[in-house]
């Protein structure tokens, strides 16, 4: 299946990267829904100019994690997450958390501009015969608990 929904999300430090990247990058993501987190998706909305971005929570309020719980709900199919592995983060949780989800249900996430340039390029991004496999977790849930 394509893609069709995209979450950006970006610390401070790495912001102007991602809008850059964006911009660069924008008749690919014009056919997009795209989602962020709030001080990101404000400045993606300004910049990209895209009225039709759903901005969410800032980060570190929530963000992040409103993000996790639409990856789970299977709205969400890329995840451009440019986190900052110089600055430590007052919700790092939060941001452990994202990428777990993300690892858990099989969403491709690209940590940086390099990684989203291949996903944002591969064929798979346009492909509706690609079916990126989406975990069966019958076992897990119908174990026996007590
Ligand atoms: P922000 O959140 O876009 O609101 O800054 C990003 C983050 O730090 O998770």
């Amino acid at each position: 299946m394509a893609v069709t929904s995209v979450a950006l999300v970006a610390h401070d430090n790495k912001k102007k990267e991602l809008v850059e990247w964006a911009n660069e990058n924008r008749t690919r993501l014009a056919p997009l829904r795209l989602y962020a987190t709030g001080t990101t998706g404000r400045l993606l909305k300004e910049s990209l100019q895209r009225d039709d971005l759903h901005s969410l929570l800032s980060g570190p309020l929530g963000g992040d994690q409103q993000i996790g719980a639409k990856i789970a709900e299977g709205e969400i199919d890329l995840l451009v997450f440019f986190w900052d592995p110089l600055e430590p983060q007052p919700h790092d949780p939060d941001i452990k958390a994202l990428l777990r989800i993300a690892a858990l249900w099989n969403i491709p996430v690209a940590c940086n501009r390099a990684t989203a340039e291949f996903v944002l390029t591969s064929a798979y991004m346009t492909d509706d015969n690609h079916r990126s496999q989406k975990p069966d977790f019958s076992d897990y849930t119908g174990r026996k608990v007590r």
